[in-house]
């Protein structure tokens, strides 16, 4: 996104309670969670002043905190507080928010049972910059080189920094060769996910998609399933191959920062939105209006 680098811009964090200067929102540089990754966030909107899925995002922060031992210093009530306030503060509208938890200083060393749990929460602004035809062209992903790790390996329900090593690793790879984004296989070669969203596909009608059992079950792609299921369309949830995508005709990401958003190639295969993708398109953006968060 244009603009500023991220740690030159004017406005507050909030940091362990205070609201601080955004350029004076620093850790140190022995902070256990920039060298062992112990740390966890979200990635949230807000739509004209209302923060879409709030608590589920929280609760989500608050299990991916638990999932790696973190016991977080405040409460899902002040977290939520926490975030309806900043927008206010900070005078945003259409925004993008950013909770994250990390382990501090305190020791250094891959055992970090004393150090503190740093909570920050940032947020700006984040307009809807694509408009729907724009979009209807469609992203261009390749296979990715690396694949979603087995469950036994790494706790890969949390929303953690260490699981997007090799998602920042896949995206640069097919960058270079001139693609959007990467879709990751998982670790016994089935389709995943893309590098910060979840996927779909249609067959005759249908909407499939993969069990989120070593993945993120991501808060858009249940939102966009239950969108399908009130239009009557059939969602099946399962493991599917990477030779089943000559088969597909539509193809779509969700996440929050994609919103529903479709996909036109994979590698050497083609896909075309049609009305299942259109449909979810319009039915997200009228879930995400202001009036209708307010209603929830
Ligand atoms: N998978 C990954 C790896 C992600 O980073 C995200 C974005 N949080 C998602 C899926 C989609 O999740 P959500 O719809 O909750 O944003």
């Amino acid at each position: 996104m244009a603009g500023p680098a991220f740690d030159q811009r004017e406005g507050h964090i909030w940091y362990n309670g205070d609201y601080v200067d955004w350029k004076d929102a620093k850790m140190h540089v022995l902070s256990h969670g920039l060298h062992y990754a112990s740390s966890v966030f979200e990635g949230v909107r807000a739509y004209g002043g209302e923060i879409f899925k709030l608590e589920q995002h929280t609760n989500r922060l608050f299990a991916s905190a638990d999932m790696l031992g973190m016991e977080m210093p405040y409460s899902r009530e002040e977290l939520n507080r926490i975030q309806i306030e900043i927008l206010e503060k900070e005078g945003l509208q259409d925004a993008y928010l950013r909770p994250i938890v990390w382990r501090g200083s305190e020791m250094m060393g891959i055992s970090a049972q004393s150090n503190r749990i740093n909570v920050a929460v940032a947020a700006w602004e984040w307009p809807s910059y694509f408009k729907p035809e724009d979009r209807l062209k469609g992203l261009r992903l390749a296979t990715a080189e690396w694949r979603r790790p087995d469950p036994r390996t790494i706790p890969c329900r949390a929303k953690a920094a260490g699981l997007y090593m090799i998602c920042t690793l896949s995206k640069h790879k097919v960058e270079r060769q001139g693609f959007n984004d990467a879709m990751m296989l998982d670790f016994e070669g089935y389709i995943a996910e893309a590098t910060g969203a979840n996927i779909f596909f249609t067959k005759n009608g249908v909407l499939h998609t993969p069990t989120p059992d070593c993945f993120l079950d991501g808060i858009t792609r249940q939102t966009t399933i239950e969108l399908a299921k009130r239009r009557g369309i059939e969602v099946i949830e399962r493991k599917i191959r990477p030779e089943e995508l000559g088969d597909f005709e539509e193809c779509f990401l969700t996440g929050t920062a994609v919103e529903v958003t479709p996909v036109s190639v994979i590698d050497n295969y083609g896909f075309t939105p049609g009305d299942i993708t259109k449909q979810l398109m319009d039915d997200y953006t009228n879930e995400v209006t202001p009036k209708a968060i307010a209603a929830e």
